[in-house]
């Protein structure tokens, strides 16, 4: 093996493409820390060639590997695994680093949670995932003589699985792909979010040394879009599993369908967060604030449309309005810090103009909607905590997903219409309901048109399916919906 990088966050960093490390065909360029606006380091701009032969290397070892033992495949996601837990405290610099995550979301979840993905398709490398079908009786035909059919609905590898990923949780999200995908003997091409790429790099890197075959496991990176698009494009590819943004999603799906790629598209959220007034209010404001205090609202799932219970409307938004000046925007390094940067300035600008939007509609800036400074912010691209009151579902940050800690308040009177609300927008990915009443929590959660909802919690069962509905995307990983999600049925007939 050749470096991948000297050193962490020194470079030069490298494509792996067919078992080589290799510089980017079109050079390379600066990766950004939130925080500092300093370059951590440069990454390679992979070349549309590079694309191209990255994903003609999978294909060409996608036979032998898909024909190893699945005992061996674990072995090796075990190995990878092991790996990263060792060299876990240079990955968590790096990633906060590239990232702006705080030290808190960084050390709990940013590199552990990857850690943790591998172990878990490491043990289940091994399922059986074929299901045996009941015997049939079928008549004699001009096809063939009557009798007793039996059949196997086999799950086979998918094959090459070329995987794009977004820049909030650049080595978890990664992880979720690439370690189900291999354990069910796909070949897999890495194509990580510009901003963040450097750490899914050093993944590369592990996995090369672990001894995953020339071909198997591969990592192209990009500033742009050219490099997703290629890999989209290539015959090679026989499905891309996306994360990302609805707008890419539906680039993915149109060009995607050219060479009939298998698709598991991932995308954005808006969720509702419906809170009745019997609720443990102090549960929900909890899970209201994680919109501001996790990753500075950088998630898809989170709790964005806070959609309250008119008795109790009041107190909550003052409950929050009061809170959120108490939750210390700062550097991530900081351990005292609870809200790092947004991933870059142009993101910073984007949700600044979502609350200026708000405001501009008629929503009430009651918390956050200037530019936070004092010491340690002078430079980063920090958000205030925002929270907008009086909204309604027409009012365009309740409609669009923002991605930034920006939470929008609606009020409502009766069940009818919190679902109708929650139920009013274009995506469907987490959607959240708290009452003391479990039995309303729950005939209200089977009406959301959501692929996930969280009752009385903000908090995740990983075995459980995880995807979308409408716009927030196609398909279901998690568990081992993960695992059937990079395999295709092949039915197997034979007479009894
Ligand atoms: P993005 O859509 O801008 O980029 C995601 C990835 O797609 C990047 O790697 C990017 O380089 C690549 N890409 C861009 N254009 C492409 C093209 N034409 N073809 C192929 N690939 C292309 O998303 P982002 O800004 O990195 O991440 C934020 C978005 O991700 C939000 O919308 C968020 O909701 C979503 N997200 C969804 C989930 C989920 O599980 N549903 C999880 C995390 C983030």
């Amino acid at each position: 093996m050749t470096a991948r990088a000297a050193s962490t966050a020194a470079g030069p960093y490298r494509l792996l493409v067919g078992g080589a490390w290799v510089e980017g065909g079109a050079g390379s360029y600066p990766v950004v820390n939130p925080a500092t606006e300093e370059t951590v380091a440069r990454a390679p701009e992979a070349s549309v060639s590079d694309a191209e032969q990255a994903a003609a290397a999978a294909r060409e070892a996608f036979p032998a590997w898909s024909a190893t033992a699945p005992e061996h495949r674990g072995r090796l996601l075990q190995a990878a695994a092991d790996e990263l837990r060792k060299r876990g405290e240079d990955l968590l610099g790096l990633v906060m680093a590239e990232t702006g995550a705080t030290v808190a979301v960084g050390s709990q979840l940013q590199v552990p949670q990857a850690v943790s993905r591998f172990e878990y398709y490491a043990r289940r490398a091994t399922r059986n995932l074929d299901i045996a079908l009941p015997p049939s009786a079928m008549p004699a035909t001009p096809l063939a003589p009557g009798g007793l059919i039996g059949a196997l609905a086999a799950r086979q590898p998918v094959g090459v699985v070329a995987c794009i990923s977004p820049y909030n949780f650049p080595l978890v999200n990664m992880a979720g792909k690439v370690a189900p995908a291999l354990a069910t003997g796909n070949a897999v091409i890495m194509k990580p979010a510009p901003q963040d790429p450097l750490a899914v790099i050093e993944l590369a890197g592990i996995m090369d040394d672990v001894g995953f075959p020339p071909g198997v496991v591969n990592v192209v990176t990009g500033a742009g879009p050219d490099v997703g698009a290629a890999l989209v494009g290539s015959r090679d590819v026989d499905m891309i599993s996306f994360t990302g943004s609805t707008a890419v999603g539906v680039r993915i799906y149109e060009a995607g369908a050219r060479t009939m790629k298998r698709l598991l598209l991932e995308l954005g959220g808006k969720g509702a967060c419906l809170v009745f007034d019997d609720a443990d209010l102090d549960a929900a404001v909890t899970a209201l604030v994680s919109v501001w205090a996790f990753h500075s609202g950088q998630i898809c799932t989170a709790p964005t449309r806070a959609i309250l219970h008119r008795p109790v409307y009041d107190q909550l938004v003052e409950r929050l309005a009061a809170t959120a000046p108490k939750l210390k925007v700062g550097p991530p390094t900081d351990p005292a810090t609870v809200i790092g940067p947004v991933i870059s300035a142009a993101q910073r600008e984007r949700v600044e103009r979502y609350v200026e939007l708000g405001r501009e509609e008629g929503a009430e800036v009651v918390a956050g909607g200037t530019r936070p400074h004092g010491p340690g912010l002078e430079k980063g691209f920090y958000v205030a905590p925002s929270l907008l009151a009086g909204c309604t579902s027409s009012m365009t940050p309740v409609k669009e997903e923002i991605f930034g800690p920006v939470i929008a308040a609606l009020p409502f009177d009766t069940e009818e219409e919190a679902v109708q609300i929650a139920n009013g927008s274009d995506f469907g990915l987490y959607d959240y309901v708290f009452s003391r009443d479990t039995a309303r929590a729950y005939r209200v959660a089977r009406q959301l048109r959501s692929g996930n909802v969280g009752i009385n919690t903000a908090q995740r069962n990983h075995e459980a399916p995880f995807g979308g509905f409408k716009l927030s995307g196609v398909g279901r990983d998690g568990g081992e919906f993960g695992l059937h999600a990079y395999t295709e049925l092949q039915s197997i007939v034979w007479p009894g």
